[in-house]
């Protein structure tokens, strides 16, 4: 028996409780977990208030990632004891998820952990820091240098922004950080931002093309932002486009890319083949510096805390990542 985060939905209604499940209830897959840590994403907000349908069958328990220590294998690559991560492939949305003390997956969703990262600093990463890493490493493939020019990030003080900016600052790039909050200057430049962008200046229509500004972007806020970011990106430049927090739309134009050779490098962190995973979490490791984690901040909370910080973050009154110690 473990303790879990369950969502159901009936004649009752939709609700999420802390419940105790049976361990011959957990779904199909050859790699049993003993979950040690998860976190509570946007997306785990959505799924455990019941405000999007992102969980597609009942019941459900949430939780798109977690860190912990193979428990029982029948996947060649896994044996009992490995430190493993798990993000995405639909876990917590229709496969059960993290917000558990245990989790049944397929051994081909799980990567290594990286030698000398915790497993609760890794969720103190989670989907939004190794979504960061692939947008990095999208902008890198595609040939920019820190020699490029500056790079922009939007949504500097989210999740993904925060890290991008540190990532990117830590590479030797000049990041310019676009955000509503200025307050947040003073945090974003110790994270090395060495200017600040109102993000106002471009969340409005603008004009199909305007003056090249920067080299690259990392951008996590979609819409007229988007288009704006695109058209003031530098000749033969590089956006990785990750989120939507703005809007899904794209009302942008073709100018960028047929006149100036813009690349638009589309990042999806839920079905990203697994090399570049593993990469990513070992860059991670390697390159992102443990005193700006730290200045990014996580509170570390437990399985009962869970349900009403779930509404909390979907006000966007969290700050920092939140780390659940399941146990
Ligand atoms: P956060 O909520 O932590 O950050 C989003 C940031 O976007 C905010 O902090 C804010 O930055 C900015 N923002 C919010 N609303 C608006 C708005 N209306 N207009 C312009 N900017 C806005 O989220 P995450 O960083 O965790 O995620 C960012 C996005 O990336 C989300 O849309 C998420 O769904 C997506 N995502 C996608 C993934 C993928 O696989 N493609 C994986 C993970 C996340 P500021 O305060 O600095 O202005």
């Amino acid at each position: 028996m473990f303790k879990a985060i369950m969502i159901d939905k009936d004649d009752a209604g939709y609700r999420a409780e802390v419940k105790t499940v049976d361990e011959a209830q957990l779904p199909e897959g050859d790699v049993l977990v003993d979950v040690k840590f998860s976190t509570i994403n946007y997306k785990d907000g959505l799924a455990i208030t019941g405000k999007s349908p992102v969980v597609r069958q009942f019941p459900m328990i949430p939780g798109i990632d977690f860190c912990g220590l193979v428990k029982e294998s029948r996947h060649a690559d896994f044996k009992v004891g490995d430190p493993v991560i798990l993000n995405g492939w639909g876990v917590g949305e229709t496969h059960w998820g993290g917000l558990a003390q245990q989790a049944r997956v397929h051994g081909k969703w799980l990567i290594r952990l990286p030698a000398g990262m915790k497993s609760d600093q890794a969720m103190s990463i989670g989907t939004a820091g190794y979504t960061a890493m692939l947008c990095v490493m999208a902008l890198q493939r595609n040939g920019l240098t820190p020699d490029s020019g500056d790079i922009l990030v939007t949504g500097a003080a989210g999740g993904v922004g925060s890290v991008a900016v540190a990532l990117l600052s830590s590479l030797g790039f000049r990041v310019l950080a676009s955000t509503g909050r200025p307050q947040e200057e003073a945090y974003l430049k110790k994270l090395g931002a060495t200017e600040i962008v109102d993000r106002s200046s471009l969340s409005e229509p603008g004009k199909p093309l305007g003056k090249e500004r920067w080299a690259g972007a990392v951008d996590s806020v979609g819409s007229h932002t988007l288009a704006n970011v695109c058209a003031g990106t530098k000749y033969r430049g590089v956006v990785a486009a990750c989120g939507l927090a703005q809007g899904m739309d794209f009302p942008g134009s073709v100018a960028p890319f047929i006149l100036r050779g813009i690349t638009l490098a589309g990042i999806d962190s839920v079905h990203c083949p697994l090399a570049d995973r593993q990469e990513a979490w070992d860059r991670l490791g390697k390159e992102l510096d443990p005193a700006k984690l730290a200045l990014i901040g996580s509170t570390t909370v437990g399985l009962n805390d869970v349900i009403p910080l779930a509404s909390q973050i979907l006000a966007g009154q969290v700050r920092g990542r939140i780390v659940v110690d399941v146990n």
